[in-house]
């Protein structure tokens, strides 16, 4: 393979320059952290499941007109990704109360909401990653209220496709985080990843985790888990 340069390690993924100045070749990798990396594990078989989740989820987002950065997959656990830059924003969708939602406003884990609510966390392992709001990001001049809107109108839309697509194989989408990134012309694109790792996913008829939730609270092994995922989402969309 080409000599190429690492752009970036991320706690379950590196990233790298290619030949194509707008192009990045992901490396997804065999590990799984929590609390912000102080607890790390090397999880054997994640890479390959993450990789091929995240281009699926991607390509059936794309189909159904959502801009992302996926191009295409290039081995087992390796894609190559649009380069863009990316905007230091954790953007939360929620449906169902769970998490740091349940924790921080007592609203007991599993209910409903009314409505899909957003939040803002600033990308920033320094500081934890701490919940903003719009006015944060104004002032840290991390996004123009123009882009703002089309992150939140897009938020939407994309948590709408997620819920259908994960209905589809009878996945009841709770929560998930995605980031956006800038092109050079300014135009905003979904970027990043949607995994179990990203997303809460709960089996619909046991409500059981289908998601990192059962690494982060020690339930058992996610591989089978993301394995189930996988499996799901090949049969009804492959
Ligand atoms: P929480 O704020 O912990 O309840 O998380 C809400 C949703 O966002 C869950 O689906 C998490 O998996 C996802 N999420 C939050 N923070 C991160 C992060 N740093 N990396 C990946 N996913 C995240």
């Amino acid at each position: 393979m080409e000599e190429s340069k690492l752009l970036y390690k991320g706690k379950a993924k590196k990233l790298f320059k290619t030949n194509d100045l707008k192009t990045l070749r992901v490396e997804y990798l065999d590990q799984a952290t929590a609390l912000n990396g102080i607890r790390k594990d090397t999880v054997i078989g994640k890479s390959i499941l993450n990789n091929q989740i995240t281009a699926l989820v991607f390509e059936q987002l794309k189909l159904k007109g959502i801009h992302n950065h996926f191009i295409r997959l290039i081995s087992k656990h390796e894609q190559l990704v649009e380069e863009v830059e990316i905007i230091p924003l954790e953007v939360v969708v929620r449906n169902v109360s769970a998490g740091s939602f349940a924790k921080r406003l007592a609203i007991p884990e599993g209910q409903e909401l009314e409505f899909p609510i957003l939040e803002f966390y600033y990308k920033d392992d320094s500081l934890d990653d701490p919940i903003i709001n719009g006015d944060h990001i104004k002032i840290l001049k991390i996004a123009t209220e123009e882009e703002m809107t089309t992150i939140k109108n897009e938020a939407h839309k994309i948590n709408q496709l997620l819920i259908e697509l994960f209905e589809k194989i009878n996945i009841r989408l709770i929560d998930f985080k995605i980031e956006f990134g800038r092109r050079e012309d300014g135009t905003i694109l979904l970027a990043d990843e949607i995994t179990p790792d990203t997303c809460r996913l709960w089996d619909k008829k046991t409500n059981d985790h289908l998601d990192k939730d059962v690494y982060r609270r020690n339930i058992g092994d996610i591989v089978p888990v993301y394995q189930e995922v996988l499996h799901r989402l090949e049969q009804t969309f492959n």
